[in-house]
């Protein structure tokens, strides 16, 4: 019963288990190394998400109501083409 001590990781990519010995490691080819990278670039990867919680919405949307009495003075213009 041999000890062998290796590193092992799975590809991000595909799953496959790679050892470190492998020319593309931690990817077990080239081709998942770059779609690994494309998913960066392409933003599938985010480390910051949108929010979603309400309570925090609710409270962004009380501090834009303070400037909400701008909007009413533009209602009385469509008048003018009746
Ligand atoms: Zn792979």
């Amino acid at each position: 019963m041999a000890t062998k001590k290796t590193t092992a990781l799975r590809c991000p990519t595909c799953g496959t288990l790679v050892t470190a010995g492998d020319a593309e490691f931690p990817f077990c080819t080239d081709r998942c190394r770059v779609i690994d990278l494309g998913k960066w670039a392409s933003g599938a990867y985010r480390i910051s998400s949108p929010i979603h919680d309400p309570e925090l919405l609710d409270e962004l949307d009380g501090l834009r109501g303070a400037g909400r009495a701008t909007s009413q003075h533009l209602d009385h213009d469509l008048d003018e083409n009746g």
